[in-house]
């Protein structure tokens, strides 16, 4: 089989660790979590990589519970992380770059935009930075919508983040599953008229990025949209080492 004949197989959706945050409409159960994909030739490719290591826990969120880092997670699947031929990184927070470090042998792929926002030296990159930024990474750039491979796409959703990159995939039994990312951090965001929240960049275009994300799930009639820290969402899915395939 060549490498453009591979196709997804399975996807992992796996929980970092939850936290429960008080909202004005009440408690809010959140989620940090990190994503694997199969190809059909074996290959591993990973979105994010979770809270770094040296946090024990999220200020923001008042602590995580029953915590596992995504080299935890990739164990449990009898992988190690030689074994991650690229992650894709949907923005450069910090609770989803800190184990990039970790996975010297992977080709990282980026959106340019984020990039070149986050080595201009904008703070909200800089807690991270040891991470995302660290010599031995080879960061490979996309701009706008990509087919990566044959089934596997990446959708350019700025807004949260300048570069902020959404993942489509598309299974053989599933069908079609959006990975939101923070573009869609809840559910509840998931509507056309939107607010934006404390941690967007910028407003307009996180509401337009939510749009058209709506509108792509229409278009590919998505069996599953996961939204990127919906915990109450995450609970009814199917989480490693289970997987949707
Ligand atoms: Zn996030």
């Amino acid at each position: 089989m060549t490498a453009d004949a591979a196709r997804p197989e399975r996807l992992s959706v796996m929980p970092l660790g939850w936290a429960t945050r008080p909202t004005p409409n009440g408690p809010m159960e959140m989620v940090v979590g990190c994503y694997l994909i199969r190809m059909s030739d074996g290959r591993n490719i990973l979105i994010d990589s979770g809270m770094p290591p040296e946090m024990e826990s999220l200020p923001a969120t008042g602590g995580l519970n029953d915590a596992k880092t995504v080299i935890e997670h990739l164990a449990t699947l009898d992988l190690r992380p030689d074994d991650i031929a690229a992650v894709i990184c949907t923005h450069l927070d910090i609770d989803h770059v800190g184990f990039h470090d970790a996975f010297p042998a992977a080709d990282f792929i980026v959106q340019r935009a984020e990039l070149d926002a986050a080595r201009g030296g904008h703070p909200r990159y800089a807690g991270g930075r040891a991470h995302w930024d660290h010599p031995a990474l080879r960061y490979r750039t996309v701009e706008g919508d990509v087919e990566l491979l044959p089934g596997l796409s990446l959708i350019e959703s700025g807004g949260h983040t300048p570069g902020h990159q959404a993942v489509l995939v598309r299974l053989p039994r599933t069908g079609s599953v959006l990975m939101a990312i923070d573009a869609v951090p809840v559910g509840s965001l998931f509507t056309e008229d939107r607010p934006g929240t404390p941690m967007d960049a910028d407003e307009t275009d996180a509401r337009a990025s939510t749009r058209k994300l709506i509108d792509l799930a229409e278009r590919e009639q998505a069996a599953l949209v996961v939204f990127g820290h919906d915990g109450a969402q995450w609970k009814s899915l199917r989480l490693a080492p289970e997987f949707y395939d």
